[in-house]
């Protein structure tokens, strides 16, 4: 049996910055939306938000209220209404939570912010497909709602190697938009602003993956969990100095862990890597389940999915194709395998948890063998988990503890 103690996980102390920046960020949000005094632009999660802020749009990013709904519990109780308005429950559970919830005037918003009655009004929705066809109908499902433009990237997927073709096509693709985007925002645009937003934004990126990779640390001084909420300013505010400022606070709070040898988890005797989205809904059940094994989940594709080391200044638009396109969901299996060795090597792991989200094939990788042929080729043991992002009806948390509990006995029997 493994040996289990209660209360063993540590505060980080930049996680109150950080629950401030987003207050800014949607406060600021509401105002521009209530006054009209900026123009906002809703985004999908790696969409050209450089060029949106570089346009003097405020960005909305409806994944993060979606993820929103999932970590707050309410959202599984508004997939039914996007049911009944057409949209399956088999399809993305944060696009069935956010338009069930909107349908019912509902925002977790409310709740975190006092005086914000409802998500931002959008002037302008752009996607990008790089991760899914399902934010383009989330998106066109509000563009219809709010009679708003809806412009789109259309990306190449299950990319092995980035080519030039690739990058040009995206490039060509990110030129086009600032026509339209210079008809709504009512400004010019301004190449050399576009250039300070991609310098910060890929400030934030190279400070978001030093931060990620402090895991590589014995004893980790982070785990999946802090990451997948500290990962906000890098997901909502890439682009801006306040990100920047954050990371460089965030980071410091770790090297002085690291320094002290103070690890995230208590007494941390096992090291898993995390592969796929998280269960949000169970952010923090989970992190207590794992710290009282002893074991640190340190490091996910998911954080990793916001480091950006692609962009350069000087070639902005296509090094927004090129980091667009490097991303981990666009690629092959090939790549992702290539990728995940590397990542279990460098953070040295002891196991490998797939995350089976069932709404979301996108990013759920373990339905075509790779588990399997990574066990094969690294040695490392693998465990699948049935769930989802935001649904809990496809979790079981009885059958999802007694797997994870045996997954980290076998791993205490191999040591
Ligand atoms: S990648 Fe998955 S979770 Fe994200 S919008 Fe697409 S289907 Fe939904």
């Amino acid at each position: 049996m493994v040996e289990k103690k209660k209360g063993t996980r540590k505060k980080i102390m930049a996680a109150d910055d950080m629950r401030r920046f987003m207050a800014d960020h949607y406060y600021e949000l509401d105002r521009a939306a209530r006054t009209g005094e900026k123009k906002v632009a809703w985004c999908s999660s790696v969409g050209p938000a450089e060029l949106l802020r570089a346009m003097g749009f405020l960005v909305y990013f409806p994944e993060n209220h979606s993820a929103m709904l999932g970590t707050s519990r309410m959202a599984t109780d508004f997939i039914p209404y996007a049911n009944a308005l057409g949209y399956k429950p088999e399809i993305c559970s944060y696009l069935t939570a956010d338009i069930g919830a909107f349908s019912q005037r509902v925002t977790p918003l409310s709740t975190a912010y006092e005086g914000i009655e409802s998500i931002p009004k959008p002037d302008v929705l752009v996607f990008n497909t790089n991760q899914c066809r399902d934010i383009q109908d989330w998106f066109a499902w509000y563009a219809r709602e709010f009679d708003a433009p809806m412009l789109g990237i259309y990306t190449h997927r299950g990319i092995n190697d980035v080519t030039e073709n690739h990058v040009s096509s995206i490039a060509k693709q990110l030129e086009d938009l600032v026509e339209p985007l210079e008809k709504i925002s009512g400004t010019q645009f301004d190449l050399n602003e576009l250039k300070q937003v991609v310098t910060l934004a890929r400030e934030c990126s190279d400070l978001w993956k030093e931060v990620l990779n402090t895991a590589v640390a014995v004893p980790s001084p982070l785990t999946f969990y802090d990451g997948a909420t500290l990962m906000g300013p890098a997901v909502v505010g890439r682009g801006t100095q306040q990100a920047v400022d954050f990371y460089r606070v965030l980071l410091a709070e770790l090297e002085d862990r690291i320094e002290n040898r103070v690890g995230a988890v208590d007494d941390e005797q096992f090291r898993l890597y995390w592969e796929g989205m998280p269960i949000w809904g169970r952010l923090s059940a989970h992190a207590e389940l794992f710290a009282e094994m002893k074991t640190c989940v340190l490091a996910s594709t998911y954080c990793n999915s916001w480091i950006f080391s692609a962009f350069d200044p000087e070639v902005p638009f296509r090094s927004m194709a090129k980091a667009y396109t490097e991303l981990f969901i666009v690629r092959s299996d090939e790549a992702k395998e290539r990728y995940l060795k590397e990542m279990i090597d460098f953070f040295r792991v002891d196991g490998v948890i797939f995350h089976d989200a069932r709404t979301c094939p996108n990013n759920s990788n373990c339905r075509y063998g790779m588990p399997q042929r990574l066990e094969v080729d690294t040695g490392v043991p693998t465990l699948i988990v049935d769930g989802d992002l935001n649904d809990l009806r496809c979790l079981s948390d009885e059958q999802t503890n007694t797997n994870i509990e045996a997954f980290i006995e076998q791993l205490e029997e191999n040591k």
